[in-house]
């Protein structure tokens, strides 16, 4: 096994076990603070959580520095949320790791659709599947910043402070709320976030058994774009039959959008392929709440669907609402599309695809012009390198089970700013949470026995990199 020794993986439990009830109390302490990112907030909340994270850190005594970092949002004076910037230096060739995670949270939701109250913590006991904490963050992501700083106490512990691993720890505070100034801040703290290996937790493992990292993410490109065929609304009585109205012309184009059987049908899309791992109909029923009727669409593997292809979906249509709906013919309709682009697809090249096609396609010889777009990269991690193989290791060890490598159909534009940013990083994305926990919905939990065993692979991880040095 690379870098990893059989006692390293004793110790690293024996420390876990002892420190993991007084961890969850400190866990407990960062749920109640309801740091949120948006406008609508409370902005000292964030500030407060920021202070809080940093005390955490700022008392392991491994640190040259803890620091509360700003950084300016684009275009604009205003600063982003505090962000946690901790770093010692590396030595004697050992490599230097960057632990993210972020310290903000989705905001509550509706209230009365929690069992219990979003920002107080509540443990429940399940002997069969395991205990959670719920709380809003539980899982996202203050157990993320829970899991690195207790495998910093436990490496501690075990190596006493002296020891090669360089450890840059950075917990952003606005990662729900889209990360508005975090291009700018790791452009603004290059230097100090200078790393080998990017460790982020702030993802899932396959279920509550099989640990993974997340190796790709797919990217998003969404277009706004409106349909004209008339220059003013017709009564539907005098022209109707003639004069094809925008509605028409739009329900039309839009069907062109996926073929019979659901494959998105605009050409120059990549198409991907995911790890081979059993996931079945019947799982994806169970997952998605699919009514029982209802086929599925596309063909071939599902994970293959979700994880490495494109997806399309009509998000909005902005046309009179049947409230008041009245027999006239509409003379332009405004449409949002959404598509998920696989990995090894960069989304300027999707979106002249989409255009290409909504040109193309548009009937009847109606206008169609395009408005607000939004582009995220997909992600995809190279696996064949060694902070992958000891990741994998670790998290075989701490789970005793084989770790995986899965794909998240959905985008987390961050991680492609790290990576343009950090190009020779290698990036570990790893997660605290599983399929259950239920993350920006109501009822967030972390499972306790996942978040120990992340806390393992952590410590396990570290260690195995620390050896890594010459000296
Ligand atoms: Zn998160």
């Amino acid at each position: 096994m690379p870098n990893l020794k059989a006692n390293d993986v004793e110790a690293a439990s024996r420390q876990v076990d002892r420190l993991f009830e007084s961890q969850l109390e400190t866990l407990k302490a960062l749920v109640r603070i309801p740091g949120i990112a948006w406008d609508a907030f409370d902005a000292s909340n964030l500030e407060a959580s920021a202070a809080a994270v940093a005390d955490l850190f700022e008392t392991t005594g491994l640190f040259e520095s803890v620091e509360i970092l700003r950084a300016e949002k684009p275009g604009s004076e205003a600063f982003g949320a505090p962000a946690v910037v901790a770093h010692r230096p590396a030595r004697n060739g050992a490599p230097q790791v960057l632990l993210y995670a972020h310290h903000d949270v989705q905001p509550p939701g509706d209230a009365s659709l929690w069992n219990s109250t979003p920002f107080e913590p509540v443990l429940v006991a399940d002997p069969i599947f395991g205990d959670r904490m719920f709380g809003r963050g539980a899982a996202d992501d203050k157990a993320g910043i829970i899991a690195h700083h207790t495998a910093l106490l436990s490496v501690r512990e075990i190596l006493g402070k002296d020891f090669d691993l360089g450890i840059t720890l950075f917990v952003e505070g606005e990662e729900e709320a889209g990360s508005p100034s975090f291009r700018n801040f790791l452009e603004k703290y290059q230097l100090r976030l200078e790393a080998d290996v990017i460790v982020v937790a702030d993802s899932s493992n396959f279920s509550t058994t099989i640990p993974a990292i997340t190796t790709t993410l797919r990217g998003l490109v969404s277009q706004v774009f409106e349909i004209r065929t008339l220059d003013h609304a017709l009564h539907s009585g005098m022209y109707g039959g003639v004069v094809p109205d925008a509605m028409l012309a739009m329900v039309r184009l839009l069907a062109t959008l996926h073929d019979e059987v659901g494959h998105v049908a605009i050409s120059g899309l990549h198409q991907g392929h995911a790890s081979e791992l059993p996931y079945t109909e019947a799982e994806l029923r169970a997952d998605s709440g699919l009514l029982p009727n209802t086929e599925l669409i596309g063909t071939g593997s599902i994970l293959d669907r979700i994880w490495a292809r494109p997806s399309l979906t009509i998000i909005g249509i902005d046309t009179p609402s049947v409230a008041v709906s009245s027999n006239t013919m509409q003379p332009v309709v405004r449409a949002k599309v959404s598509m998920r682009i696989a990995p090894g697809q960069d989304p300027e090249s999707a979106l002249e695809a989409l255009r290409a096609h909504l040109e193309t396609n548009t009937p009847f010889g109606a206008q169609i012009s395009f408005g607000e777009i939004e582009m995220g990269s997909p992600f995809e991690a190279e696996t064949d390198q060694w902070a992958h193989a000891l990741m994998s290791k670790a998290l075989s060890h701490a789970y005793a089970a084989d770790s995986v490598d899965i794909g998240i159909g959905g985008s987390i534009p961050f991680i492609a700013d790290l990576k343009e940013v950090f190009a020779g990083a290698q990036i570990l994305v790893t997660g605290v949470e599983d399929p259950d926990s239920r993350a920006h919905s109501p009822n967030e939990s972390v499972h306790l026995p996942t978040l120990k065993a992340a806390m393992t692979a952590e410590t396990l991880f570290l260690l195995g990199a620390n050896a890594r040095a010459q000296g």
